[in-house]
């Protein structure tokens, strides 16, 4: 597997993650800002993204989506919940046009999302917002805002939930331990650690 390149953007660095398939294509996972940025990248790589995947519709993680749209005609995948996120900007703290966008594919538990040789599962985790999703690839797990290493996504937000959050939660723990987990904000880990040292995976009081 090839490891996904990383690139923190936007005011509150979220992680837009650069998963390079076959034939030059690639799958962008939440590109949340500085469009240009991640333009030359690509550029510099020699890839063409075939797919947008956002875990949730938050605008930290979605404010590069729409010049990306316009420069390579790619479409927008997003769980079928956070679809009013991205058609309504105020809820997800998004100010401008550039906010308000139309999802092409509206993502459900068990979906696949296939391109360029790449094939991404989608699991349902609820909780961080009512549509945020994981997306598993070749036993890498992208995780949005759902777990982070060593904490979770916060739950005082519209939508926002925390026992669904516990939930999603739970049921991530039961990945195996070798599981690549790349998350929303921050450094990367695997699942093994997580369960091992994250009390929002790892403590049932929590
Ligand atoms: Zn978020």
């Amino acid at each position: 597997m090839q490891e996904p390149i990383i690139l923190p953007v936007g005011p509150i660095a979220a992680n837009c993650y650069i998963v390079p398939g076959e034939g030059g294509g690639c799958a962008v996972v939440d590109p949340g800002g500085e469009a240009a940025r991640i333009r030359r990248l690509l550029e510099e790589q020699g890839l063409t993204p075939k797919i947008i995947l956002l875990t949730h519709g938050h605008f930290d993680h979605t404010g590069a989506v729409k010049e990306l749209q316009e420069w390579y005609s790619c479409p927008l995948a997003v769980g079928a919940e956070d679809e009013e996120l991205l058609e309504n900007p105020p809820l997800s703290l998004g100010q401008g046009d550039r906010f308000c966008m139309k999802a092409d594919r509206l993502l459900r538990e068990g979906d696949t999302v296939e391109c360029a040789g790449l094939s991404f599962t989608v699991l349902e985790t609820p909780g961080h917002t009512r549509g945020g999703v994981c997306y598993l690839c070749s036993g890498v797990l992208y995780s949005g805002d759902t777990l982070f290493r060593g904490d979770c996504g916060r739950t005082d937000l519209y939508g926002g939930d925390w026992d669904t959050l516990r939930r999603s939660l739970r049921r991530l723990a039961e990945l195996p331990d070798e599981t690549r987990v790349y998350p929303g904000h921050g450094p990367s880990s695997d699942m093994g650690t997580e369960k091992r040292t994250n009390p929002t995976l790892s403590d049932p009081a929590v």
